[in-house]
């Protein structure tokens, strides 16, 4: 049985998170969270384990979610996750050259091997 609220929610580090968005996947919300980590700013996922095929846990509450560990970085992470929204909706999903794994849009880069995407 897989509880909510395993999270260490109220724990002095986590006391001024900001959730900055929530999407069904989660390779998209890990991708979003290392694009934001490689610009310095600090975030973490919340629930990655309980996302897919809990039919007794309402879905919008189960979906994987990317949390801004610093009040600062908030406004700087909502720019990045709009540029990279805003190029999703330029180009549609790629596969990798190098390793052949299907990436979505607004990837720059493959999420699984980090070769640049050379097809556009
Ligand atoms: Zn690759």
């Amino acid at each position: 049985m897989i509880q909510l609220g395993f999270w260490p929610a109220s724990g002095p580090e986590f006391h001024s998170m900001k959730r900055l968005v929530s999407h069904e996947s989660l390779a998209h919300v890990g991708h979003l969270r290392n694009v934001l980590e490689q610009s310095g700013i600090a975030c973490v996922v919340r629930n990655e384990q309980l996302s897919g095929g809990l039919g007794e846990i309402p879905f919008l509450e189960c979906l994987p979610e990317l949390w801004v560990l610093r009040d600062e970085d908030l406004a700087r992470a909502q720019v990045l996750i709009r540029d990279m929204e805003n190029a999703e909706a330029r180009r549609g999903p790629w596969r990798c050259r190098r390793c052949g794994e299907s990436n979505e849009g607004q990837f720059a880069a493959c999420w699984q091997c980090g070769a640049a995407d050379e097809s556009g």
